[in-house]
Protein backbone atom coordinates (compact mmCIF):
# COMPACT_ATOMS: atom_id res chain seq x y z
CA UNK A 1 0.00 0.00 0.00
CA UNK A 2 1.37 3.56 -0.76
CA UNK A 3 0.43 6.28 1.66
CA UNK A 4 -0.89 8.47 -0.75
CA UNK A 5 -4.38 9.67 -1.40
CA UNK A 6 -5.32 10.36 -4.83
CA UNK A 7 -9.08 11.82 -5.75
CA UNK A 8 -10.59 10.71 -9.23
CA UNK A 9 -13.14 13.54 -10.28
CA UNK A 10 -15.42 12.28 -12.70
CA UNK A 11 -17.19 8.25 -12.62
CA UNK A 12 -17.26 8.30 -16.31
CA UNK A 13 -14.98 5.10 -17.89
CA UNK A 14 -11.93 7.12 -17.95
CA UNK A 15 -11.77 7.88 -14.61
CA UNK A 16 -12.95 4.68 -13.43
CA UNK A 17 -10.09 2.96 -15.07
CA UNK A 18 -7.95 5.04 -13.72
CA UNK A 19 -8.97 4.84 -10.03
CA UNK A 20 -9.19 1.46 -11.08
CA UNK A 21 -5.36 1.51 -12.15
CA UNK A 22 -3.79 3.33 -8.93
CA UNK A 23 -5.91 1.02 -6.57
CA UNK A 24 -3.97 -2.10 -7.96
CA UNK A 25 -0.96 -0.02 -7.67
CA UNK A 26 -1.41 0.43 -4.07
CA UNK A 27 -2.57 4.24 -4.03
CA UNK A 28 -5.72 5.11 -1.63
CA UNK A 29 -8.19 5.98 -4.02
CA UNK A 30 -12.25 8.09 -4.12
CA UNK A 31 -14.03 8.81 -6.84
CA UNK A 32 -16.21 11.83 -6.70
CA UNK A 33 -19.15 11.65 -9.35
CA UNK A 34 -21.90 14.57 -10.02
CA UNK A 35 -24.19 12.44 -11.02
CA UNK A 36 -26.67 9.94 -8.93
CA UNK A 37 -24.63 7.17 -11.28
CA UNK A 38 -21.46 6.07 -12.60
CA UNK A 39 -20.34 5.50 -16.17
CA UNK A 40 -20.62 9.08 -17.71
CA UNK A 41 -21.61 8.36 -21.30
CA UNK A 42 -21.70 4.66 -20.80
CA UNK A 43 -24.74 3.15 -19.44
CA UNK A 44 -28.27 3.15 -19.98
CA UNK A 45 -31.50 3.82 -18.14
CA UNK A 46 -35.50 2.67 -18.50
CA UNK A 47 -37.99 5.78 -19.28
CA UNK A 48 -41.54 4.74 -20.00
CA UNK A 49 -41.26 1.20 -21.02
CA UNK A 50 -37.94 2.43 -23.22
CA UNK A 51 -34.49 1.52 -22.86
CA UNK A 52 -31.94 4.49 -23.72
CA UNK A 53 -28.24 4.84 -23.61
CA UNK A 54 -26.99 7.57 -21.85
CA UNK A 55 -24.21 7.59 -24.74
CA UNK A 56 -22.03 5.05 -26.42
CA UNK A 57 -23.83 1.80 -27.86
CA UNK A 58 -20.87 -0.14 -29.71
CA UNK A 59 -17.41 -0.94 -27.89
CA UNK A 60 -14.84 -2.34 -30.59
CA UNK A 61 -12.61 -4.95 -30.51
CA UNK A 62 -9.60 -3.76 -32.07
CA UNK A 63 -8.88 -2.23 -28.80
CA UNK A 64 -5.96 -3.78 -26.97
CA UNK A 65 -6.43 -1.81 -24.05
CA UNK A 66 -10.70 -2.38 -24.01
CA UNK A 67 -9.77 -6.00 -24.84
CA UNK A 68 -7.60 -6.76 -21.97
CA UNK A 69 -9.68 -4.69 -19.42
CA UNK A 70 -12.98 -7.23 -20.33
CA UNK A 71 -10.77 -9.75 -19.75
CA UNK A 72 -9.65 -8.50 -16.29
CA UNK A 73 -13.23 -7.46 -15.47
CA UNK A 74 -14.44 -11.25 -16.60
CA UNK A 75 -16.50 -9.61 -19.04
CA UNK A 76 -15.11 -10.85 -22.48
CA UNK A 77 -17.59 -13.72 -22.63
CA UNK A 78 -20.56 -11.39 -21.51
CA UNK A 79 -20.94 -9.98 -24.49
CA UNK A 80 -22.88 -10.47 -27.85
CA UNK A 81 -20.08 -9.78 -30.99
CA UNK A 82 -21.20 -8.72 -34.55
CA UNK A 83 -18.69 -8.98 -37.58
CA UNK A 84 -20.92 -7.83 -40.02
CA UNK A 85 -22.55 -4.42 -39.15
CA UNK A 86 -24.71 -2.85 -41.85
CA UNK A 87 -27.40 -0.26 -42.49
CA UNK A 88 -29.64 0.99 -45.03
CA UNK A 89 -28.50 4.28 -45.99
CA UNK A 90 -31.16 6.49 -47.96
CA UNK A 91 -30.40 8.93 -50.80
CA UNK A 92 -33.51 10.46 -52.90
CA UNK A 93 -33.70 8.18 -55.52
CA UNK A 94 -32.32 5.27 -54.13
CA UNK A 95 -30.82 3.38 -51.49
CA UNK A 96 -27.84 1.41 -50.84
CA UNK A 97 -26.01 -0.56 -47.64
CA UNK A 98 -23.42 1.31 -45.83
CA UNK A 99 -21.19 -0.89 -43.97
CA UNK A 100 -19.74 -0.04 -40.86
CA UNK A 101 -16.73 -2.26 -40.65
CA UNK A 102 -15.29 -2.64 -44.41
CA UNK A 103 -15.30 -6.08 -45.94
CA UNK A 104 -14.95 -7.08 -49.45
CA UNK A 105 -18.47 -6.42 -50.06
CA UNK A 106 -17.71 -2.63 -49.45
CA UNK A 107 -15.77 -2.09 -52.74
CA UNK A 108 -18.88 -3.54 -54.63
CA UNK A 109 -21.22 -0.59 -52.81
CA UNK A 110 -23.59 1.15 -55.38
CA UNK A 111 -22.67 4.94 -56.85
CA UNK A 112 -19.40 5.16 -57.15
CA UNK A 113 -17.73 5.62 -60.68
CA UNK A 114 -15.37 3.18 -61.94
CA UNK A 115 -12.28 5.81 -61.03
CA UNK A 116 -13.54 5.93 -57.52
CA UNK A 117 -13.05 2.09 -57.08
CA UNK A 118 -10.21 1.68 -58.07
CA UNK A 119 -9.12 4.73 -56.09
CA UNK A 120 -11.22 2.83 -53.24
CA UNK A 121 -8.99 -0.26 -53.49
CA UNK A 122 -5.89 1.44 -53.02
CA UNK A 123 -6.99 3.22 -50.14
CA UNK A 124 -7.82 0.06 -48.64
CA UNK A 125 -4.65 -1.39 -49.15
CA UNK A 126 -2.96 2.02 -47.89
CA UNK A 127 -5.38 1.74 -44.81
CA UNK A 128 -4.48 -1.86 -44.51
CA UNK A 129 -0.68 -1.15 -44.53
CA UNK A 130 -1.54 1.78 -41.82
CA UNK A 131 -2.45 -1.01 -39.11
CA UNK A 132 1.20 -1.09 -38.04
CA UNK A 133 1.68 2.65 -36.75
CA UNK A 134 -2.13 3.29 -36.41
CA UNK A 135 -2.83 3.30 -32.65
CA UNK A 136 -6.35 2.84 -32.71
CA UNK A 137 -6.87 4.49 -28.98
CA UNK A 138 -5.00 7.70 -29.91
CA UNK A 139 -6.05 9.65 -33.04
CA UNK A 140 -2.51 11.50 -32.57
CA UNK A 141 -0.65 8.26 -33.96
CA UNK A 142 -1.01 9.10 -37.25
CA UNK A 143 0.29 12.58 -37.56
CA UNK A 144 -0.23 13.58 -40.91
CA UNK A 145 -4.14 13.01 -41.13
CA UNK A 146 -4.67 15.79 -38.33
CA UNK A 147 -3.44 18.15 -41.42
CA UNK A 148 -6.45 18.19 -42.95
CA UNK A 149 -9.99 17.63 -43.26
CA UNK A 150 -11.66 14.17 -43.64
CA UNK A 151 -13.47 15.64 -46.46
CA UNK A 152 -10.80 17.24 -48.35
CA UNK A 153 -8.74 13.75 -47.46
CA UNK A 154 -11.98 11.78 -48.92
CA UNK A 155 -12.10 13.91 -52.01
CA UNK A 156 -8.35 13.64 -52.79
CA UNK A 157 -7.73 9.69 -51.67
CA UNK A 158 -10.84 8.52 -53.74
CA UNK A 159 -13.30 10.75 -54.85
CA UNK A 160 -16.78 13.08 -54.12
CA UNK A 161 -19.20 10.06 -54.08
CA UNK A 162 -17.12 8.05 -51.66
CA UNK A 163 -17.60 11.55 -49.13
CA UNK A 164 -21.31 12.37 -49.59
CA UNK A 165 -22.67 8.35 -49.83
CA UNK A 166 -20.64 6.61 -46.82
CA UNK A 167 -18.46 9.25 -44.92
CA UNK A 168 -20.99 11.83 -44.70
CA UNK A 169 -23.81 9.26 -43.54
CA UNK A 170 -21.20 7.68 -41.27
CA UNK A 171 -19.52 10.54 -39.43
CA UNK A 172 -21.91 13.75 -40.39
CA UNK A 173 -24.55 11.45 -39.17
CA UNK A 174 -24.53 9.18 -36.81
CA UNK A 175 -21.56 10.75 -35.04
CA UNK A 176 -22.65 13.91 -35.41
CA UNK A 177 -19.31 15.13 -36.89
CA UNK A 178 -18.94 16.47 -40.32
CA UNK A 179 -16.24 15.51 -42.14
CA UNK A 180 -16.04 19.27 -43.20
CA UNK A 181 -15.24 20.16 -39.80
CA UNK A 182 -13.29 16.53 -38.61
CA UNK A 183 -9.58 15.58 -39.22
CA UNK A 184 -8.68 12.72 -41.02
CA UNK A 185 -6.91 11.56 -37.51
CA UNK A 186 -10.15 9.80 -36.14
CA UNK A 187 -10.98 7.84 -39.43
CA UNK A 188 -7.17 7.18 -40.18
CA UNK A 189 -5.91 5.68 -36.72
CA UNK A 190 -9.59 3.59 -36.82
CA UNK A 191 -10.36 2.44 -40.06
CA UNK A 192 -7.06 0.36 -40.25
CA UNK A 193 -7.96 -1.57 -37.64
CA UNK A 194 -11.66 -2.02 -38.62
CA UNK A 195 -11.43 -4.92 -41.32
CA UNK A 196 -12.44 -8.07 -39.79
CA UNK A 197 -13.20 -6.57 -36.24
CA UNK A 198 -16.23 -7.11 -33.95
CA UNK A 199 -18.49 -4.48 -31.83
CA UNK A 200 -19.75 -5.40 -29.25
CA UNK A 201 -22.45 -5.06 -27.29
CA UNK A 202 -22.77 -6.30 -23.11
CA UNK A 203 -25.60 -8.67 -22.32
CA UNK A 204 -26.59 -6.45 -19.45
CA UNK A 205 -26.05 -3.28 -21.49
CA UNK A 206 -23.56 -0.95 -21.89
CA UNK A 207 -24.10 -0.48 -18.00
CA UNK A 208 -22.30 -3.49 -17.11
CA UNK A 209 -18.89 -1.90 -17.96
CA UNK A 210 -18.46 1.33 -15.32
CA UNK A 211 -20.72 -1.26 -12.84
CA UNK A 212 -17.41 -3.78 -12.93
CA UNK A 213 -15.02 -0.89 -13.09
CA UNK A 214 -16.60 0.26 -10.23
CA UNK A 215 -16.36 -2.77 -8.34
CA UNK A 216 -14.15 -2.44 -5.20
CA UNK A 217 -13.46 1.59 -5.61
CA UNK A 218 -14.54 4.11 -2.97
CA UNK A 219 -17.40 6.29 -4.61
CA UNK A 220 -19.15 8.95 -3.94
CA UNK A 221 -22.19 9.96 -6.29
CA UNK A 222 -24.06 13.26 -6.38
CA UNK A 223 -20.73 15.48 -5.19
CA UNK A 224 -19.68 18.08 -7.71
CA UNK A 225 -16.67 19.54 -7.71
CA UNK A 226 -16.58 22.74 -7.63
CA UNK A 227 -12.64 23.74 -7.20
CA UNK A 228 -9.27 22.18 -7.71
CA UNK A 229 -6.89 24.41 -5.34
CA UNK A 230 -3.41 22.92 -5.60
CA UNK A 231 -0.94 23.48 -2.51
CA UNK A 232 0.82 21.59 0.07
CA UNK A 233 -2.05 18.62 -0.86
CA UNK A 234 -4.69 19.41 -2.89
CA UNK A 235 -7.95 20.93 -2.13
CA UNK A 236 -11.09 19.42 -4.32
CA UNK A 237 -13.82 21.56 -3.20
CA UNK A 238 -17.64 20.02 -3.93
CA UNK A 239 -21.36 20.41 -3.59
CA UNK A 240 -23.63 18.21 -1.87
CA UNK A 241 -27.12 18.39 -1.49
CA UNK A 242 -26.36 22.15 -1.09
CA UNK A 243 -23.41 21.51 1.33
CA UNK A 244 -19.85 22.74 0.89
CA UNK A 245 -17.40 20.12 1.51
CA UNK A 246 -13.74 20.46 1.16
CA UNK A 247 -12.09 16.70 0.51
CA UNK A 248 -7.96 17.06 1.18
CA UNK A 249 -5.85 14.63 -1.39
CA UNK A 250 -1.89 14.60 -2.50
CA UNK A 251 -3.14 13.87 -5.91
CA UNK A 252 -6.00 14.80 -8.56
CA UNK A 253 -7.25 12.32 -11.42
CA UNK A 254 -9.18 15.37 -13.16
CA UNK A 255 -11.57 12.95 -15.29
CA UNK A 256 -14.64 15.38 -16.51
CA UNK A 257 -15.14 16.62 -19.74
CA UNK A 258 -11.77 18.63 -20.66
CA UNK A 259 -14.40 21.75 -21.74
CA UNK A 260 -14.78 21.84 -17.90
CA UNK A 261 -11.59 22.06 -16.81
CA UNK A 262 -11.20 25.46 -16.53
CA UNK A 263 -14.22 25.96 -14.57
CA UNK A 264 -13.03 24.36 -11.77
CA UNK A 265 -8.55 24.77 -12.59
CA UNK A 266 -7.57 28.23 -11.71
CA UNK A 267 -3.58 27.98 -11.01
CA UNK A 268 -3.00 26.51 -14.76
CA UNK A 269 -0.07 26.56 -16.90
CA UNK A 270 -0.63 28.91 -20.03
CA UNK A 271 0.41 25.86 -22.42
CA UNK A 272 -2.55 23.81 -21.03
CA UNK A 273 -5.07 26.18 -20.36
CA UNK A 274 -4.05 27.38 -24.29
CA UNK A 275 -4.61 23.66 -24.76
CA UNK A 276 -8.02 23.61 -22.62
CA UNK A 277 -9.66 26.52 -24.75
CA UNK A 278 -9.82 24.27 -28.10
CA UNK A 279 -11.56 21.17 -26.43
CA UNK A 280 -15.21 21.22 -27.23
CA UNK A 281 -17.57 18.79 -28.34
CA UNK A 282 -20.26 18.14 -30.67
CA UNK A 283 -23.80 17.95 -28.95
CA UNK A 284 -26.85 15.57 -29.80
CA UNK A 285 -30.32 15.33 -29.50
CA UNK A 286 -32.58 12.18 -30.38
CA UNK A 287 -36.01 11.69 -30.06
CA UNK A 288 -37.17 7.85 -28.40
CA UNK A 289 -41.32 6.87 -29.09
CA UNK A 290 -42.58 3.63 -27.74
CA UNK A 291 -45.34 2.45 -30.50
CA UNK A 292 -47.85 -0.53 -29.64
CA UNK A 293 -46.94 -3.40 -32.02
CA UNK A 294 -44.54 -4.77 -34.28
CA UNK A 295 -43.00 -2.69 -37.06
CA UNK A 296 -39.86 -4.86 -38.76
CA UNK A 297 -36.59 -3.99 -37.64
CA UNK A 298 -34.95 -1.34 -39.41
CA UNK A 299 -31.43 0.96 -39.16
CA UNK A 300 -31.26 3.89 -41.67
CA UNK A 301 -28.53 6.23 -42.19
CA UNK A 302 -29.21 9.38 -44.26
CA UNK A 303 -27.34 11.00 -47.23
CA UNK A 304 -27.08 15.04 -47.44
CA UNK A 305 -29.89 15.26 -50.01
CA UNK A 306 -32.32 13.13 -48.15
CA UNK A 307 -31.21 13.66 -44.53
CA UNK A 308 -34.05 16.28 -43.97
CA UNK A 309 -33.00 16.97 -39.86
CA UNK A 310 -32.55 13.31 -39.44
CA UNK A 311 -29.09 11.35 -39.29
CA UNK A 312 -30.67 8.07 -38.59
CA UNK A 313 -33.66 6.18 -38.25
CA UNK A 314 -34.06 2.91 -36.16
CA UNK A 315 -37.52 0.15 -35.50
CA UNK A 316 -36.05 -1.88 -32.87
CA UNK A 317 -39.32 -4.49 -32.31
CA UNK A 318 -39.77 -5.82 -28.92
CA UNK A 319 -42.42 -8.37 -27.05
CA UNK A 320 -45.65 -5.86 -27.64
CA UNK A 321 -44.20 -2.79 -28.61
CA UNK A 322 -41.60 -1.26 -31.08
CA UNK A 323 -39.18 1.34 -30.09
CA UNK A 324 -38.63 4.07 -32.57
CA UNK A 325 -35.09 6.26 -32.70
CA UNK A 326 -35.12 9.29 -34.64
CA UNK A 327 -31.31 10.75 -33.85
CA UNK A 328 -30.95 14.50 -35.48
CA UNK A 329 -28.31 15.73 -38.06
CA UNK A 330 -26.27 18.37 -37.19
CA UNK A 331 -27.94 21.01 -38.78
CA UNK A 332 -31.56 19.97 -36.35
CA UNK A 333 -29.02 19.96 -33.57
CA UNK A 334 -28.12 23.69 -34.44
CA UNK A 335 -31.72 24.67 -34.65
CA UNK A 336 -32.63 22.99 -31.55
CA UNK A 337 -30.30 25.03 -29.71
CA UNK A 338 -30.99 28.34 -31.63
CA UNK A 339 -34.66 27.88 -31.12
CA UNK A 340 -33.84 26.89 -27.46
CA UNK A 341 -36.11 23.62 -28.17
CA UNK A 342 -33.73 20.92 -26.52
CA UNK A 343 -36.63 19.82 -25.01
CA UNK A 344 -39.00 19.49 -27.17
CA UNK A 345 -37.14 17.77 -29.89
CA UNK A 346 -40.36 15.63 -30.83
CA UNK A 347 -42.05 19.18 -31.84
CA UNK A 348 -39.69 20.96 -33.76
CA UNK A 349 -39.19 17.16 -35.67
CA UNK A 350 -42.30 15.78 -35.67
CA UNK A 351 -43.55 16.21 -39.41
CA UNK A 352 -40.31 14.70 -40.29
CA UNK A 353 -40.87 11.88 -37.92
CA UNK A 354 -44.67 11.07 -39.27
CA UNK A 355 -42.97 11.14 -42.53
CA UNK A 356 -40.67 8.31 -41.55
CA UNK A 357 -43.02 6.57 -39.48
CA UNK A 358 -46.22 7.23 -40.16
CA UNK A 359 -47.59 4.60 -37.21
CA UNK A 360 -46.76 7.34 -34.77
CA UNK A 361 -49.67 9.47 -36.36
CA UNK A 362 -51.99 7.07 -34.65
CA UNK A 363 -50.23 8.10 -31.13
CA UNK A 364 -47.45 6.75 -29.51
CA UNK A 365 -47.78 5.12 -26.05
CA UNK A 366 -44.25 7.37 -24.92
CA UNK A 367 -41.99 9.68 -25.96
CA UNK A 368 -38.73 11.22 -24.87
CA UNK A 369 -36.27 13.73 -25.99
CA UNK A 370 -32.83 12.77 -25.42
CA UNK A 371 -31.09 15.91 -25.12
CA UNK A 372 -26.31 15.04 -24.41
CA UNK A 373 -24.39 18.58 -24.47
CA UNK A 374 -21.59 16.63 -25.05
CA UNK A 375 -21.89 13.79 -27.32
CA UNK A 376 -17.77 13.50 -28.86
CA UNK A 377 -14.83 15.86 -28.74
CA UNK A 378 -14.69 17.05 -31.78
CA UNK A 379 -10.93 16.73 -33.41
CA UNK A 380 -10.44 19.67 -36.35
CA UNK A 381 -7.14 19.58 -38.31
CA UNK A 382 -4.35 21.02 -35.68
CA UNK A 383 -6.62 19.17 -32.52
CA UNK A 384 -3.81 16.37 -32.38
CA UNK A 385 -0.90 17.98 -32.15
CA UNK A 386 -2.31 20.21 -29.51
CA UNK A 387 -3.46 17.11 -27.49
CA UNK A 388 -0.18 15.14 -27.87
CA UNK A 389 1.70 18.04 -26.58
CA UNK A 390 0.17 18.51 -23.81
CA UNK A 391 0.05 14.88 -22.89
CA UNK A 392 3.67 14.80 -23.39
CA UNK A 393 4.45 17.67 -20.80
CA UNK A 394 1.83 15.89 -18.46
CA UNK A 395 4.33 12.70 -18.98
CA UNK A 396 7.55 14.63 -18.72
CA UNK A 397 7.38 16.36 -14.72
CA UNK A 398 5.78 15.32 -12.11
CA UNK A 399 2.37 17.75 -11.14
CA UNK A 400 -0.36 17.93 -8.65
CA UNK A 401 -3.27 17.22 -11.79
CA UNK A 402 -3.24 15.19 -14.30
CA UNK A 403 -5.97 14.73 -16.60
CA UNK A 404 -7.20 12.05 -18.83
CA UNK A 405 -10.71 11.14 -21.15
CA UNK A 406 -11.64 10.77 -24.60
CA UNK A 407 -10.64 14.07 -25.48
CA UNK A 408 -7.35 12.87 -24.69
CA UNK A 409 -6.99 9.81 -26.72
CA UNK A 410 -9.60 8.80 -29.16
CA UNK A 411 -13.27 9.60 -28.72
CA UNK A 412 -14.47 6.30 -28.04
CA UNK A 413 -15.05 4.51 -24.84
CA UNK A 414 -11.72 2.64 -25.79
CA UNK A 415 -9.86 5.87 -25.84
CA UNK A 416 -11.18 6.94 -22.61
CA UNK A 417 -10.63 3.41 -21.03
CA UNK A 418 -6.61 3.87 -22.41
CA UNK A 419 -6.68 7.76 -21.60
CA UNK A 420 -7.80 6.82 -18.05
CA UNK A 421 -5.27 4.08 -17.42
CA UNK A 422 -2.05 6.33 -19.06
CA UNK A 423 -2.68 9.02 -16.44
CA UNK A 424 -2.70 6.86 -13.86
CA UNK A 425 0.60 5.06 -14.97
CA UNK A 426 2.05 8.53 -15.68
CA UNK A 427 0.96 9.33 -11.49
CA UNK A 428 2.39 6.42 -10.45
CA UNK A 429 5.80 6.76 -12.49
CA UNK A 430 6.13 10.27 -11.08
CA UNK A 431 5.33 9.54 -7.38
CA UNK A 432 5.41 5.57 -6.36
C1 LIG B 1 -24.73 9.67 -28.06
C2 LIG B 1 -23.34 9.10 -27.91
C3 LIG B 1 -23.02 7.97 -28.65
C4 LIG B 1 -21.74 7.41 -28.52
N1 LIG B 1 -21.46 6.25 -29.19
C5 LIG B 1 -20.32 5.60 -28.92
C6 LIG B 1 -20.13 4.26 -29.36
O1 LIG B 1 -21.02 3.65 -29.96
N2 LIG B 1 -18.94 3.65 -29.08
C7 LIG B 1 -17.96 4.27 -28.35
O2 LIG B 1 -16.92 3.64 -28.12
N3 LIG B 1 -18.12 5.54 -27.89
C8 LIG B 1 -19.28 6.20 -28.14
N4 LIG B 1 -19.51 7.44 -27.60
C9 LIG B 1 -18.41 8.11 -26.89
C10 LIG B 1 -18.19 7.56 -25.48
O3 LIG B 1 -19.40 7.47 -24.79
C11 LIG B 1 -17.20 8.48 -24.76
O4 LIG B 1 -16.03 8.60 -25.54
C12 LIG B 1 -16.78 8.00 -23.38
O5 LIG B 1 -17.85 7.49 -22.66
C13 LIG B 1 -16.12 9.15 -22.64
O6 LIG B 1 -15.78 8.76 -21.33
P1 LIG B 1 -15.09 9.81 -20.36
O7 LIG B 1 -14.91 9.10 -19.07
O8 LIG B 1 -13.91 10.41 -21.01
O9 LIG B 1 -16.14 11.01 -20.20
P2 LIG B 1 -17.59 11.01 -19.52
O10 LIG B 1 -18.29 9.74 -19.78
O11 LIG B 1 -18.24 12.27 -19.99
O12 LIG B 1 -17.28 11.09 -17.96
C14 LIG B 1 -17.05 12.31 -17.27
C15 LIG B 1 -17.72 12.22 -15.92
O13 LIG B 1 -17.40 13.40 -15.18
C16 LIG B 1 -18.54 13.76 -14.43
N5 LIG B 1 -18.43 15.17 -14.07
C17 LIG B 1 -18.47 16.25 -14.88
N6 LIG B 1 -18.33 17.37 -14.15
C18 LIG B 1 -18.17 17.00 -12.86
C19 LIG B 1 -18.00 17.72 -11.65
N7 LIG B 1 -17.95 19.06 -11.62
N8 LIG B 1 -17.89 17.01 -10.48
C20 LIG B 1 -17.95 15.64 -10.48
N9 LIG B 1 -18.13 14.92 -11.61
C21 LIG B 1 -18.24 15.60 -12.79
C22 LIG B 1 -19.68 13.48 -15.41
O14 LIG B 1 -20.94 13.40 -14.76
C23 LIG B 1 -19.24 12.16 -16.02
O15 LIG B 1 -19.72 11.06 -15.30
C24 LIG B 1 -20.77 8.02 -27.68
C25 LIG B 1 -21.13 9.15 -26.93
C26 LIG B 1 -22.40 9.67 -27.03
C27 LIG B 1 -22.78 10.83 -26.16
Amino acid sequence: MINKKVIVIGGGVAGLAAARTLKTQGFSVSVLEQQQTLGGRVGTFDVDGMTINKGARLLYSFSPALNTLLGELSLTDQVHRHRQLSANCVGVNKDWPIHLMPSVKSAFMPGLGIGERIRLARHAAQLWQLRKRANPDDAASVPEADRQTLADFALKKVGPNFLKNVLEPLFGGARSWPPQDISAAFYLTTSPHMFGAEVMHPHKGMGALPEALSVGLEVETGVQVKAIVEGQRCQVVSETAGQEIVHEADYVVCAVPGDLVLTMVDNIDEGDRSFFEQVHYTAYGAVHALLKGHLEEKMSFFDRDAARGVSVYQQDPKAEHTQIYVQLDPASVALARLKGMQDQLDTLMADRMHELCPALLDGGVATYNQWIERMLPLFPPGYCAEMRAFRDRQAKSPRQVYYCGDYLAQALVSGAVASGQTAAHTLSRHWA
